[in-house]
């Protein structure tokens, strides 16, 4: 434990954690979130080395007292929307005044994306990242998606892929207005020369797979055609109707189909087969006064469910993952343990990730200590900012 291994650095302990989730069923009580009580995390360089009680904890460089709170993984919200300008403030306060919400409300910020420079861009990505770190998310994903050139998109991309490793192409997003009368020229875009032009600067390829978006047929084409250019799917899948979304999701292998908010028993059953984790975005029912999705249903089924903020300015403007811990529990079936899980192991497995998302030896060291002296406060003090610190890759940034 000395730091005579130079390239890693010093060792620092955070001890006296009154509740560590390491998601580690073998470590602590057996539960899957992995309990250990009256617990110590050590860390060195960018990495956690060793967990387990206090007391037992090896010398260190360092030593940090967690004051008897809770640590647990910085949480991994897989899914987020954050290159964009302008908001949409008007829309919402109507939608809350009882306009429906339909998938077209996006033209409006794709229209002040385009218009924006990259540097204005950037800043607001930059403030939204900052805002859910201060909330406790140590891994984002984000996507393109209000650009819809292949200019604009490839910018999207490019500008995320300067904070993030795990960008997604959501060139496919809503068919861009410039092609309203020529959908099957769009999705040519969107599988050709816009494709290219984005490949090399994302991970993921994404459809928006909804009535007024995206159907099946042309969600199969986008995705096919990105997994020819190296890029693994994932799919906006049955959020605001029943639909082909989520078997597509699993016959094509996606790390995840998101929302699931309207299920049939054969998407539930497609789900428990297959190694697609079922995303669900509770911010955005939330934020259109929409039916919540049955997290109870999926997860008594076998299903792997992931918590994420779904951050957009139409449809969830929101970054923080403990508010969609605490609706998920009020709202959505869930217990604490089975909350928390998802919005960290849960996002991981979404990104199929094993580095983050846990509290164990080789993982990275992205820790939330919370001012709780447990993970459940997160669901049982909603709305209360209880995220004391953050480190991420064993840098304390907050
Ligand atoms: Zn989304």
């Amino acid at each position: 434990m000395s730091s005579s291994t130079g390239t890693t650095g010093t060792t620092t302990v955070i001890a006296n954690i009154a509740t560590l989730v390491t998601n580690d069923p073998s470590l602590g009580d057996g539960s899957p979130l992995g309990l250990v009580r009256d617990a110590a995390v050590v860390i060195e360089g960018d990495r956690v080395v060793w967990t387990g009680e206090s007391s037992k904890a090896p010398a260190t460089d360092n030593r940090v007292d967690a004051g008897g709170r809770a640590v647990l993984p910085g949480f991994v919200d897989s899914h987020s929307h954050l290159v964009f300008a302008g908001d949409r403030t008007e829309e919402f306060n109507a939608r809350m005044s009882g306009r429906g919400y339909t998938a077209g409300g996006i033209r409006t910020t794709v229209a002040a994306t385009r218009a924006a420079t990259d540097g204005e861009l950037e800043a607001n990505l930059t403030r939204f990242l900052s805002e859910a770190l201060r909330q406790g998310t140590t891994t984002f994903e984000t996507k393109s998606g209000y650009g819809l050139t292949v200019a604009d998109e490839a910018r999207a991309l490019r500008l995320a892929a300067r904070h993030t490793d795990e960008v997604t192409y959501l060139g496919a997003h809503i068919v861009s207005p410039d092609y309203a009368d020529d959908p099957a020229g769009y999705v040519a875009l969107v599988t050709g020369e816009m494709l290219d032009a984005c490949a090399p600067h994302a991970r993921w390829i994404d459809v928006f797979c909804e009535k007024g978006a995206f159907d099946g047929d042309q969600a199969r084409a986008i995705l096919t055609a990105g997994r020819a250019k190296g890029l693994h799917p994932r799919i906006h899948a049955n959020q605001l109707s029943y639909g082909p979304g989520v078997q597509l999701a699993v016959e094509l292998d996606a790390a995840s189909a998101d929302h699931c908010t309207h299920l049939t028993d054969a998407d539930v059953d497609a789900l428990a087969s297959g190694d697609t984790v079922a995303t669900l975005l509770p911010g955005a029912e939330f934020s259109t006064r929409a039916e919540w999705p049955d997290a109870r249903r999926l997860l008594d089924a076998g299903v792997t469910v992931a918590l994420s903020t779904d951050c957009n300015p139409g449809s969830s403007f929101t970054s923080s993952v403990p508010f969609c811990i605490a609706l998920a529990v009020r709202d959505m079936g869930m217990t604490p343990d089975e909350a928390v899980w998802s919005a960290t192991a849960g996002g991981a497995a979404a990104l199929r990730r094993t580095d983050v998302g846990r509290v164990t030896p080789g993982a990275r060291a992205d820790l939330t200590l919370l001012d709780a002296p447990s993970h459940v406060h997160l669901a049982y003090r909603p709305g209360v900012p209880l995220v004391s610190g953050v480190w991420r890759r064993g840098v304390r940034v907050v």
